[in-house]
């Protein structure tokens, strides 16, 4: 069936294209992303870490009255209860890291995908499903095939989709490719960088350039 191949062959250099766009035109920073996750969950998550340091240090605090002794620990640290409380705050303060950081790429990926217009219930499905199996395979699925955001069209600054081949506002050809060597070159470029065509002679040659890469 040559119509399907040539589909999904279509769909995956659409794909790629769209990965490519993305790694042009975003450049996220750590914090400022960090941003778009609700803030009653960061200080929920807050709240569940000291409540979680605080019952192990009680609990590691009422062995003390058990006649063994405290046989939660080795026994160096079994008749210090300040050196067992501090060592059990850090294996807490490393379980919740591990957590929390799973917490909030979740709602990261919940808030993104909404930004982006994708299915945002669908592919929170889709990464809480994988955690127990895989952890992060979900994860990297979803930074992969996230749709770029849209951005300002590089002649008349009008925002437009990262799908769009022409901006609506000034018709400027969103995805061009060179007319001599077909490669695909960036909006405003003179010259194609692979061949050296001089692209503005091309433009004005040819009244309406409509080449699409494939
Ligand atoms: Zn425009
Ligand atoms: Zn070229």
């Amino acid at each position: 069936m040559p119509d399907y191949s040539q589909r999904v062959s279509d769909s995956f250099n659409e794909r790629m294209r769209l990965i490519r766009l993305r790694r042009k035109k975003e450049n996220l920073r750590f914090w400022e992303e960090f941003r778009i996750i609700p803030g009653w969950l960061k200080v929920l998550v807050a709240v569940l870490y000291v409540a979680a340091v605080v019952i192990a240090t009680m609990v590691n605090l009422a062995q003390e009255h058990n006649p063994y002794g405290n046989n939660m620990f080795p026994w160096e640290l079994r008749d210090n209860p300040a050196l067992a409380s501090l060592a059990l705050a850090g294996i807490v303060t490393l379980m919740s890291l591990m957590m929390a950081s799973l917490i909030f790429m979740v709602a990261y990926v919940n808030r993104d995908a909404k930004r982006r217009g994708m299915n945002s219930g669908l592919w929170t499905l889709l990464v809480l499903i994988l955690i127990p199996s895989t952890l992060i395979i979900g994860f990297v699925i979803y930074f992969l095939m996230r749709e770029p955001l849209p951005y300002q069209c590089p002649q008349c600054g009008s925002t437009v989709g990262a799908r769009f081949n022409f901006c609506p506002n000034c018709k400027c050809n969103l995805h061009p490719s060179c007319p001599q060597c077909k490669r695909e070159i960036a909006e405003m470029d003179k010259f194609c960088p692979y061949c050296g065509n001089d692209l503005k002679a091309a433009a004005n040659s040819t009244p309406s350039p409509l080449q699409n890469p494939a």
